[in-house]
């Protein structure tokens, strides 16, 4: 996802950087890669991914935000290859049971929370928070004071040398709309996440059961569709994406009529799909 000028994966399974070119996304525009859980599905295609960006000359820098475990892993395959990988990076172990800030950057906020799910696994949120009005440079007066323009970029009102009150909407734009999205991978259906989710303007939600299997998705500690909108519903989301189906199903439109049937404003997760939030 790309927020501002910053370019965010989550999660990476196998063929990811595939599907990434077939959508002509660029890797080496990434600055964070989010993975939730270490099953391979959510990172198997990590390994390949950052070979792919090293072959191709990355110079920029990193992050990963991943559960313990992925750092030995990466280390593991690098050792074995005597391989080593051409650009900075740094791999951040998270506490997955632990809310916490993990970037904040700019208008960019990425916050981790705990999912429940066989292994430790999280969830992220990701807040796009404008607080700075942008200043209408050309209609600037010209002695303007640091303090003044700081003064114009929280929205206040200031004065002009004869102390004629000027109005700060004639000399800013309106603040651009902060945006919201929250991103749940594997997880049976869990309350404890209302807090940390509340309001998104998009709700990602994984679905990998119908509700006629809902004794199989508690055993394997994942949702139905009805859950994803149930928890939709409660947390005053937005708009709903459900996706991660079981691979049961040979046809997806049950999900949506069940989740439909709890939260309207809900679509299945397609690939190569592009949803923009305004
Ligand atoms: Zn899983
Ligand atoms: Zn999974």
């Amino acid at each position: 996802m790309q927020v501002g000028k910053y370019h965010i994966l989550i999660d990476c399974g196998d063929g990811t950087q595939y599907q990434l070119l077939r959508h002509k996304v660029s890797i080496q525009k990434i600055d964070y890669i989010l993975i939730s859980h270490l099953h391979g599905d959510h990172y198997l295609g990590l390994m390949g991914l950052l070979f792919t960006m090293s072959l191709n000359q990355r110079s920029k820098y990193l992050h990963i935000f991943a559960p313990f475990g992925l750092k030995d892993i990466i280390e593991a395959q690098l050792n074995v290859a005597n391989s080593t990988l051409n650009f900075e990076f740094e791999v951040h172990e998270i506490n997955t049971f632990e809310s916490q800030v993990l970037v904040e950057k700019d208008a960019l906020m990425i916050r981790n929370f705990p999912l429940d799910h066989r292994i430790p696994c999280m969830g992220f949120r990701v807040d796009e928070v404008y607080s700075k009005r942008k200043l209408k440079k050309e209609k600037l007066p010209m002695n303007l004071s640091p303090d003044q323009l700081k003064a114009l970029t929280k929205g206040e009102d200031i004065q002009d040398t004869s102390g004629q009150l000027i109005k700060n909407e004639s000399l800013t734009y309106p603040l651009e709309k902060s945006k919201s999205y929250a991103y749940c991978s594997d997880t049976c259906y869990s309350e404890a996440i209302l807090d940390a989710i509340q309001g998104v303007d998009l709700l990602y939600h994984e679905a990998t059961f119908l509700q006629e299997h809902a004794e199989r998705a508690a055993q394997t500690k994942h949702s139905t569709a009805h859950d994803a909108a149930k928890i939709a519903t409660l947390a005053k989301a937005n708009k709903l994406i459900i996706g991660h189906f079981s691979s049961r199903y040979k046809e997806l439109g049950s999900f949506l009529i069940e989740a439909q049937e709890y939260f309207e404003n809900c679509e299945l997760a397609e690939e190569g799909k592009v949803y923009l939030l305004d």
